[in-house]
């Protein structure tokens, strides 16, 4: 009998964490989770920390810190809290956790990211911002540190699956024509230009296939969550812009795909259920069951696939945009991008108003050189800044957007 293996999973209380406690659950004799962190939800993680016991617990807000320490302690549990940014820095390097899953979102989830590679660990990334933000950053502190990056986005996920094994991180091996990334279309997809702009947060949020939180919906609807999925497979698989290409598959059964030149095309399918790619990645290379329902094809019909319409979703065009300028401006779009979404979410811009936000501030903001984190910080701080004000004046414009 070989000893579990040690997990921390951070961000253990949104919808990955719950994906990952789950299959983690059903390998009692694989897994042990060591470590569990999130921003503020004491509530959920409290409860986490008294079904599995982890080592330590680590929240980003103090007040919550302390409100899940005393629980805990009147719960008679041993197990150690942290507070604060850096507390998630800790549990990412602590060495009774081989393997970690980052599934943090915000610039918390790329620093410690970035600490997970550094001390060598399987980085199991379930978060956009360290691939979007600082991909050469994060290649290069994993290559340093002899970690392991595994995808877990379903259409990284998916390349990865059907990737020939042994390649190097963030470099293409010969063969590889191109990547075909799979959208859904989102819930606009047969929408016309004057519906889209109309759309409220509502209907952003009503996804077809995914149950997701609502920023991701809202990228979804706007296919930038394409776009900065691009800007992911880029870096992880190391081919120039044009050989990503994305295609429309309405069903999501088809996650991705990978065309090789001797005209071959491998693709990944299985139906929608994060716990797929979360359980590929834990056993990878084994296989274990994920709970996952089996897809049945006969009765999934039909299978389209159809390109991305650039013209009502401007989003994709300007993450391509920012991929093809490298540098800081996939962090000054992927800032914006968040900003224009919660200001959308909150009512204080229209849906047609997201890329006009971040076109905006792509032209304002400087994109120079990702020389380090704290360049890579400060582009963010100046395209939220630049994208609140340009949200402001809008408002006060007499027409909107
Ligand atoms: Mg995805």
């Amino acid at each position: 009998m070989s000893t579990p293996v040690g997990i921390a999973v951070l961000g253990s209380t949104g919808s990955i964490g719950d994906s990952t406690l789950d299959v983690v659950a059903r390998h009692p004799d694989r897994f042990k989770i060591v470590a569990l962190g999130a921003r503020r939800d004491h509530e959920k993680l409290l409860a986490q920390c008294l079904k599995f016991q982890p080592e330590c617990a680590a929240l980003v807000e103090p007040e919550a810190a302390r409100e899940l320490e005393h629980a805990l302690r009147q719960a008679g549990s041993k197990t150690r809290v942290l507070a604060g940014e850096a507390a998630l820095d800790e549990i990412a390097a602590m060495p009774s956790a081989p393997f970690v899953m980052a599934g943090i979102v915000g610039a918390a989830g790329l620093s410690s990211s970035l600490a997970a590679a550094r001390a060598g660990k399987r980085l199991m990334i379930a978060n956009k911002e360290p691939l979007v933000m600082a991909g050469p950053m994060l290649i290069e502190a994993a290559r340093e540190g002899r970690a392991t990056l595994l995808p877990i986005d379903s259409e990284h996920n998916a390349i990865f699956q059907c990737w020939p094994s042994g390649a190097e991180t963030g470099r293409a091996p010969k063969g590889v024509r191109r990547i075909l990334l799979t959208a859904s279309g989102g819930p606009f997809v047969d929408w016309s230009a004057e519906q889209i702009a109309a759309a409220t947060p509502e209907q952003a949020c009503r996804h077809p296939r995914w149950v997701m939180g609502r920023k991701i919906s809202v990228d979804s609807a706007t296919l930038m969550n394409k776009g900065l999925e691009v800007i992911e497979a880029r870096m992880l698989f190391g081919l120039p812009l044009e050989q990503v290409e994305v295609v429309v598959h309405r069903q999501s059964l088809v996650h991705s795909l990978v065309e090789y030149v001797d005209g071959s095309m491998l693709a990944q399918l299985g139906s929608p259920d994060m716990r797929t790619p979360i359980a590929h990645a834990l056993a990878w290379p084994d296989r274990i069951d994920s709970g996952v329902q089996f897809l049945d094809l006969a009765r999934a019909g039909v299978l389209q696939f159809e390109p991305p319409d650039t013209g009502r979703f401007p989003c994709l065009a300007l993450a391509r945009q920012a991929a093809a300028a490298g540098g800081l401006a996939p962090a000054i779009l992927n800032a914006a991008n968040e900003v224009a979404v919660a200001a959308f979410l909150e009512g204080h811009l229209n849906f047609s108003g997201i890329p006009t936000v971040i076109d905006s501030v792509m032209n304002a903001v400087p994109a120079g050189e990702a020389k380090d984190l704290e360049s890579v910080l400060a582009a963010d701080t100046a395209a939220r800044g630049a994208a609140l004000r340009r949200i402001a004046e809008g408002r006060h414009a007499p027409r909107g957007h």
